[in-house]
């Protein structure tokens, strides 16, 4: 029977992160994966690694992530483009929001730029006159090709630590018996470790749903289209606009949030579908344009409609006409994805007899803060038991 000292279940980037951490400690890890690589939000989203849209405790998590996917990148090619993040203003208040946001970044001795309504309009090819009143600019942060990233990471992992990546295996029961735990797989294989880390993100029926029923996780639905090659326009990293300024975390640190917020319409058809406009292109020339967010507790026996919406991504592609003037809009492809978040907490951390760690519900902030919050759990945990 194989044995390891970890043995992480579940390859998405909250995973890699853990399995990265381990191997960095001189242990020796497996990572367990279903699928031949990671199929889910892991490779669904938009790649972009933006610490400046988090409170600031996840905010650390995400400055750590960026030092961490750089230092990566000098070694072996993870997709990393240091091209920044835009955050848009649309009007004098979300301008507001900029300034004050760029305030609390100078105490944190965090690097930010407001950029004025034309020198936005320089620095972004296609944006529109009408639309923008000013931005707010991260030099520091980066985007990655979230296809790309998660499978390039496990290489580099197991080519410098020698990480035992174990694809296209579902495990489908744990126990723990004489002080480790024993992994069961669906083809009846037994593997064993001190210590699981169970990182399968929306998965809750298979392990623990019982736990995963009685907790206050919630599914949430995003939907996501994909233009075609632009033929000359190249717009630089990551673009974020007002009503992502009204929705991202940072901002309601900010002392106008609360009284700005209070003035919005709940009952738009944007709020109701949580939908916010942000655009990254692609090294290919293609631009993605995103997102929606649609709620379902683990309670609820109905789950969403799987299919698409299409008056959604026909609302998100007329408002990102507002924004940004394209040389083409044609689609190449739309996509829905997933991801759990917790309604009263920022992240379903759990131990269960000492020896399994759950981490799920990392929301929409994974790619962001996966690399920097598995450093500290990991000298976390391993403190404990030293
Ligand atoms: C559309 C969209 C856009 C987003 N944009 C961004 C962004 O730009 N920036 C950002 O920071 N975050 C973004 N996010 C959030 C981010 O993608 C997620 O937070 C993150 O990917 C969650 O990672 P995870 O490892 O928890 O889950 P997952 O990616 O779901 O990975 C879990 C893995 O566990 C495996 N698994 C489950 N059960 C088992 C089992 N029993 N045995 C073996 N394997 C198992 C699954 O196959 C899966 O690969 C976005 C998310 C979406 C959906």
């Amino acid at each position: 029977m194989n044995q390891f000292d970890v043995i992480v279940v579940g390859a998405g980037i909250v995973g890699i992160s853990h399995a990265f951490h381990c191997c960095q400690s001189g242990l020796k890890v497996a990572l367990i994966e279903r699928n031949d690589y990671p199929m889910d939000a892991t490779v669904r989203n938009f790649g972009q690694i933006v610490p400046s849209g988090m409170n600031l405790k996840w905010q650390q998590f995400g400055r750590e992530s960026l030092d961490i996917y750089k230092e990566i990148q000098k070694e072996y090619d993870i997709t990393v483009r240091q091209e920044g993040t835009v955050y848009l203003a649309s009007d004098h208040e979300e301008m507001s929001l900029l300034e004050e946001l760029s305030a609390i970044n100078q105490e944190n001795d965090y690097p930010s730029s407001l950029l004025t309504k034309n020198e936005c309009l320089l620095k972004y090819p296609g944006l529109k006159e009408s639309y923008v009143e000013g931005g707010l600019f991260f030099p520091d942060e980066i985007n990655v090709d979230p296809r790309q990233t998660g499978k390039r990471i496990i290489t580099y992992t197991r080519q410098k630590y020698d990480l035992e990546y174990i694809p296209n295996t579902l495990i489908k029961n744990l126990i723990t018996a004489n002080g480790s735990v024993m992994l069961t797989t669906a083809s009846g294989d037994l593997l064993k470790a001190s210590n699981v880390f169970l990182c399968s993100g929306n998965e809750f029926q298979l392990l623990y749903p019982e736990l995963f029923k009685e907790s206050d996780l919630q599914m949430v639905k995003l939907q996501m289209m994909q233009t075609v090659n632009q033929p000359q326009q190249r717009i630089s990293g990551s673009i974020l606009t007002g009503w992502t300024i009204r929705r991202y975390e940072s901002f309601q640190e900010c002392p106008s949030y609360t009284s700005i917020k209070a003035k919005e319409d709940t009952s738009s058809y944007q709020r109701k579908m949580g939908i916010h406009i942000l655009f990254k292109q692609n090294q290919d020339g293609s631009v993605i344009i995103g997102d929606s967010h649609e709620y379902c507790s683990v309670k609820n026996e109905e789950k969403f409609n799987s299919d698409t919406n299409w008056e959604i991504n026909q609302f998100m592609l007329e408002e990102a006409a507002k924004i940004f003037d394209l040389e083409t809009f044609s689609l190449q492809k739309i996509w829905n994805g997933y991801y759990s978040q917790c309604t009263s907490s920022d992240i379903y951390a759990r131990t269960i007899s000492d020896q399994i760690h759950i981490i799920t519900g990392i929301g929409g902030k994974g790619m962001t803060a996966s690399l920097g919050y598995a450093k500290k759990n990991i000298e976390h945990i391993l403190s404990i038991k030293a």
